[in-house]
């Protein structure tokens, strides 16, 4: 185990004393289990699956239920067996499928958690495949296609397991190594057979010491060159550029890929994942998710994707004053999706991508003018300047968005958590982002 005690990425926050995460600390991840569920055919932004069924079928747990049509899509599976109520368009046009549960609920095996397993048998070719059939797909936020990830176009000599969680009141992947550490170093194996490289690092911040005790015990009984590095608590230590850098010291550059770098990064649910889809031969069809902040029993559910976000509230207690913020995602980089929320409508459905839902006492800042004290400068872990891009985004400046660098933003928030003006920062960095990516992409297809 190695441990490195300073930061080696510039800028970050320190955004709570532990407090948030200690809501769920000690909890076992509980089973969840709905009367329905809500897929949704495009599981990340511009992800879309087209339905492989239809109204009335009946559905096996685990069944391939949406088609890959996009680059960035993969594969949509069946979250519990039982019947096709309704397939119909929902918000922004995305295509959901109403499942109602069966009563008896296929068993689980669990296969991946009884000891090290033997993987002589897979090939790489085979376990990329196992991924794209599968629907593995990154689970800490972007939610890109394994099966992509691991066929890079450059060698690659590391692979990191970001298991940084660095995000406030997050907690589901610090319970998922807590509990089921074998399951987790069988997933990095076979994730390090599929990516060709070396070693594995699992890195994990030093707020974790009980997973970082519970992996260090089962690795001691593996063979291959996985290890795991401890890192300074300081946010976002989990950005895919912040760790590669802290970790190997490489720079991906601008515009480039982790594969440019020599590396692949995977979160530690995925490899969880990963050894599920292997080994107990169940695609991905369900997560786990911290349900925390200002609700009467916060927890960690596993929850079948499609799972009701307002039935996982009721689950957690609900929420404890008609005052507050629901948060998709941790605080610093989720999105607001009500405002005093009283528990009476639905929210949305739990995705591949959904780590968990916060919620917030009410915001109390209004945004002031910028006073120049350049704290959003010092902060921003990318280099950049997001008071500037601010302005630049909202005077809809798209030349001048693109030459401040804005594509580099990696949305972490750093810079609306500092600023003493109250202004909603990484709202704007994160839309001029967006903006200039589709500039670029636009100029690369017209060359
Ligand atoms: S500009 Fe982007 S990368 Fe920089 S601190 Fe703000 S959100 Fe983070
Ligand atoms: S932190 Fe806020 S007030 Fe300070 S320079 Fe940045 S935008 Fe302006």
């Amino acid at each position: 185990m190695q441990k490195l005690f300073s930061s080696r990425f510039p800028g970050g926050v320190h955004p709570t004393n532990g407090s948030d995460k200690a809501l769920t600390s000690g909890k076992a991840i509980r089973a969840f289990h709905p009367q329905k569920v809500w897929i949704s055919m495009e599981q990340t932004p511009g992800g879309k699956c087209s339905p492989l069924i239809r109204q009335g079928d009946a559905v096996k747990r685990g069944q391939p239920i949406g088609k890959p049509e996009t680059f960035t899509a993969s594969v949509v599976h069946a979250g519990i067996s039982g019947k096709v109520e309704s397939i119909r368009e929902g918000q922004a046009g995305s295509i959901y499928c109403a499942i109602l549960a069966d009563a008896e609920q296929p068993a689980r095996m669990n296969q991946a958690s009884m000891g090290v397993a033997d993987l002589s048998a897979y090939t790489k070719d085979q376990i990329v495949n196992a991924f794209r059939e599968g629907g593995l797909a990154g689970m800490g936020g972007a939610g890109f296609p394994a099966a992509v990830k691991y066929s890079p176009k450059k060698p690659v000599d590391t692979l990191l397991i970001n298991a940084a969680e660095c995000e406030p009141y997050l907690s589901c992947d610090n319970q998922l190594m807590i509990e089921q550490p074998m399951a987790v170093l069988n997933g990095v194996r076979i994730m390090l057979k599929a990516s060709g490289a070396e070693r594995a690092l699992i890195c994990l911040e030093d707020n974790k010491p009980e997973a970082a005790a519970s992996l260090q015990k089962v690795l001691e009984q593996l063979k291959e060159s996985v290890s795991l590095e401890i890192l300074p608590t300081r946010y976002p230590q989990g950005g895919e550029r912040q760790l590669i850098q802290a970790v190997t010291g490489r720079e991906v550059p601008a515009g480039g890929l982790p594969a440019d770098a020599g590396v692949i990064v995977s979160n530690v649910g995925t490899a969880k994942a990963a050894a599920d889809l292997l080994l107990d031969d169940e695609p991905l069809t369900s997560r786990v998710v911290t349900i925390t902040g200002e609700v009467n029993d916060p927890g960690n559910y596993l929850a079948p994707v499609g799972s009701s976000i307002q039935e996982l509230i009721a689950a957690a207690g609900g929420v404890k004053s008609p005052q507050n913020r629901v948060i998709l995602g941790g605080p610093m980089t989720g999105n607001c999706i009500a405002v005093d929320y009283d528990g009476k409508t639905e929210l949305g459905f739990v995705t591949k991508t959904t780590s968990g839902v916060v919620v917030l006492p009410p915001a109390k800042r209004a945004e002031s003018p910028c006073i120049r004290c350049g704290g959003c400068v010092k902060v921003c872990p990318a280099g950049l300047q997001p008071w500037k891009i601010d302005f630049a985004q909202r005077r809809e400046d798209d030349a001048l968005c693109e030459k401040l660098d804005a594509a580099e933003c990696i949305a972490c928030g750093c810079c609306s958590y500092t600023c003493p003006a109250g202004r909603e920062l990484s709202l704007h960095t994160r839309m001029a982002r967006d903006r200039v990516k589709q500039i670029l992409r636009e100029r690369k297809v017209q060359k």
